[in-house]
């Protein structure tokens, strides 16, 4: 299974001169973008090789834009892509879009930027040399991977490059050593957004991730009433996107979290395994309106932090398994006697436990995942997921 991610990387102070030929090249492609895109709605054209014939080949887009060669073909490929998934799609800008074989990805022994990216620019024989601010934990993702297609955003005066890399991992079964594993299981909590507890032998070590997705969208909320009673749709759209960026974020964070977590176990000499609730029930509870709204809504994060938490895991070779959550949250982690669960307490009225009851969720997963993979099995499969940029 191939696997991408996108490393966002900052692009170093530029010269007078070259910071113009980049910005230049950057707005040039915005031409060609703007062009396509209106060239597709107009002609209702959707295959890629009839818009390589009309836009490039009979030379359109070069009376438009003044690009380098290859990247007038990213322009109206990118559009198209958008337009692929959404006709009706209004699109603004999209960053400047380079062929990996277009471009060089370079290391150096140069002191203050070790990497350095040079790219092709109209006009300029060899294009431009732009240094780069690359972290540590990126120079680590570079390992055993492939540099592809990858783009130049710009913004408030930064340019920033967005380099997309390609790893081949293998989707094998992995045996599973009883003595070794760290299980680390993940439940949905209805305080937090997400609580972990690693179980190795006997010991079981929680963790709490206490960003605050539910007052971001009670905030949100509030702001798109308002916004609502003026009618400011647009106003409103906008405001759903900044929502579902900072949510986005935070499960980014969370699910980075867990999987470092498990790479450390994995650093110490276990064999760390992430199980997770199976959500695949998530779109039919979704029709049934009105009733459990609040799960259901914290259901489609806790779907997206899932997403991120497997395509992590998989980038490092951490198998990930989902169990049915069928019960776990209503069921007493200690005698197995159904409870009630109330403001974030969980009562067993059998053993008079108290307990937290996320914690106590996560801990039935983690017991039902270790059943489950000890009983019907002795590996793990390492699951597909769809590719995901980062
Ligand atoms: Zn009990």
């Amino acid at each position: 299974m191939q696997l991408l991610k996108t490393l966002k990387i900052k692009i170093g102070k530029l010269s007078t001169s070259k910071s113009a030929l980049l910005l230049k090249e950057y707005s040039e492609f915005q031409k060609a973008v703007n062009f396509s895109d209106e060239f597709i709605d107009k002609n209702k054209i959707y295959s890629l090789k009839q818009l390589t014939k009309l836009l490039y080949s009979e030379g359109k887009l070069k009376k438009i834009a003044n690009l380098y060669s290859a990247t007038y073909q990213t322009a109206y490929t990118q559009v198209l892509n958008v337009k692929r998934r959404n006709k009706n799609s209004k699109i603004k800008k999209i960053p400047l879009t380079l062929r990996h074989d277009t471009f060089k990805f370079y290391r150096t022994r140069n002191k203050l930027f070790k990497y350095f990216i040079r790219i092709p620019v109209f006009g300029l024989r060899g294009g431009i040399l732009l240094p780069l601010y690359m972290r540590d934990f990126q120079e680590k993702d570079l390992e055993n991977c492939i540099i592809s297609d990858s783009k130049i955003s710009y913004s408030n005066g930064n340019f920033f490059l967005h380099l997309t890399i390609k790893k081949e991992v293998e989707d094998k079964k992995i045996p599973i050593q009883k003595e070794k594993i760290a299980l680390i299981s993940i439940d949905l909590g209805e305080r937090n957004p997400a609580v972990s507890v690693a179980r190795v032998g006997s010991s079981m070590t929680p963790r709490f991730y206490r960003e605050n997705i539910r007052a971001v969208r009670a905030h949100y909320r509030v702001l798109r009433q308002e916004l609502g009673k003026k009618k400011l749709l647009k106003k409103i759209k906008q405001m759903k996107d900044k929502e579902s960026r900072i949510t986005k974020n935070i499960n980014h964070r969370i699910s980075k979290a867990i999987v470092e977590e498990a790479k450390q176990l994995k650093a110490k000499g276990f064999q760390p395994v992430i199980s997770m609730g199976d959500l695949q029930n998530i779109r039919k509870a979704s029709a049934n309106k009105g009733r459990n709204m609040k799960r259901r809504i914290n259901q489609w994060s806790y779907y997206q932090l899932q997403q991120f938490v497997t395509y992590k895991a998989n980038w490092d070779g951490i198998p990930v398994c989902f169990i049915s959550e069928r019960g776990t949250s209503k069921t007493c982690h200690t005698c197995g006697n159904e409870g009630i669960r109330k403001r974030g307490l969980f009562t067993c009225s059998n053993c008079s436990m108290e307990y937290n009851a996320d914690l106590n969720g996560a801990i039935n997963i983690s017991t039902r995942s270790l059943d489950y993979m000890f009983k019907d099995r002795a590996s793990m499969t390492m699951p597909h997921v769809q590719n995901y940029k980062f």
